[in-house]
């Protein structure tokens, strides 16, 4: 039988994976599950990164693989769910928890990235991503244990493939494919009759972010440097505060009602202004701070910001997101 559009979405929307407990906990099955966020746009989620497909007659176009393990995941379930093929990967950026895996998909389907995508992979396999470049603490471009946190830690027996207790930055980007076909500035995908604009939002968290804009749908989908309820941890990335808040300001142009982030949950634009409000009076205070000559500890000790302290990773990132802007503009890096 053909069936080209699921049973009922609410028959899609159901998780194939009981989440039990905590995802970090070793030894459980990761967080996985599939959910409707409006018509035939989909959530698709790996623990604590999120991706987005649209369904279409003629295919799916699916935005970030997220890692290899995950893809082939997601593969078997779209399957089993669809009988059309995934004919588009179009990558939210180059870094290796977002963008690994994309060759499982690659027999049906055009990779699709920036125009800078390819020069940040060379580069971050020469040195690092640019996410863990900061905690390369002794300098000699690899990570040890004690270096790695987060993501990079979790994975690091899997990502340390000569098992020689470091890992390199091609080691980390080593399962990251190319894209096939890159764009500059914006660039519109059309497949059964349903559309997808891939935007570029100039530098920020790195220099090659995609925004995938559904304007049927009224969503946006971005990562890292694009947030809602919460505190980012990709500040400053390879961007400048005003260059984060610049990106921030071209998407929030686009007309949308719905924010699909690649980390935690989804939410309005009313949640996104006020997301970029934070960048805007992280900047002010900074600034203030650096004409007053008030120091870096007499700000972080202040009630600077203290209005977010309701937004999810208020604690650390509201001291972190300050330090960084308070050096980077500091040293002129406005
Ligand atoms: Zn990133």
């Amino acid at each position: 039988m053909n069936k080209r559009y699921p049973i009922s979405w609410l028959a899609a929307a159901l998780p194939l994976t009981l989440v039990v407990g905590c995802a970090e906990a070793p030894d459980e099955a990761p967080t996985r599950e599939i959910v409707q966020i409006t018509g035939d746009l989909y959530r698709a989620q790996d623990n604590s990164h999120f991706t987005v497909f649209l369904l279409t007659p003629e295919g799916i176009i699916l935005a970030d693989p997220l890692n290899a393990d995950y893809a082939a995941w997601l593969r078997d379930e779209l399957a089993a769910r669809y009988d059309v093929p995934v004919r588009y990967v179009l990558f939210s950026h180059h870094h290796w928890d977002h963008a690994s895996g994309a060759r499982i998909f690659d027999d049906t389907a055009t990779l699709i990235g920036h125009e800078n995508y390819p020069t940040a992979l060379a580069e971050g396999r020469e040195t690092f991503p640019v996410q863990v470049t900061l905690t390369d603490n002794d300098g000699d471009n690899r990570l040890d244990r004690e270096e790695a946190f987060g993501d990079v830690l979790a994975a690091f027996d899997e990502l340390d493939t000569n098992d020689d207790d470091y890992l390199s930055g091609a080691e980390i980007l080593a399962d990251v494919d190319q894209p096939e076909v890159l764009y500059a500035d914006r660039m519109s995908v059309s497949l059964g009759g349903k559309r997808v604009e891939l935007v570029h939002p100039g530098p920020n968290h790195s220099t090659d972010a995609t925004v995938l804009y559904f304007p049927d749908e009224r969503t946006i989908y971005g990562v890292d440097f694009l947030n809602v309820k919460r505190l980012a941890y990709g500040f400053p990335g390879t961007g400048t505060l005003d260059e984060w808040i610049a990106s921030l300001k071209q998407i929030e142009a686009l007309d949308f009602d719905i924010v699909s982030p690649g980390h935690s949950s989804t939410g309005t634009k009313a949640d996104f202004v006020a997301y970029r409000q934070f960048f805007e009076d992280l900047r002010d205070v900074v600034d203030a701070a650096l004409a007053s000559g008030q120091s870096l500890d007499d700000l972080l000790a202040s009630d600077a910001l203290s209005e977010y302290s309701d937004l999810a990773n208020y604690e650390p990132q509201r001291n972190r997101n300050i330090t960084h802007a308070y050096n980077l503009r500091a040293a002129g890096r406005l």
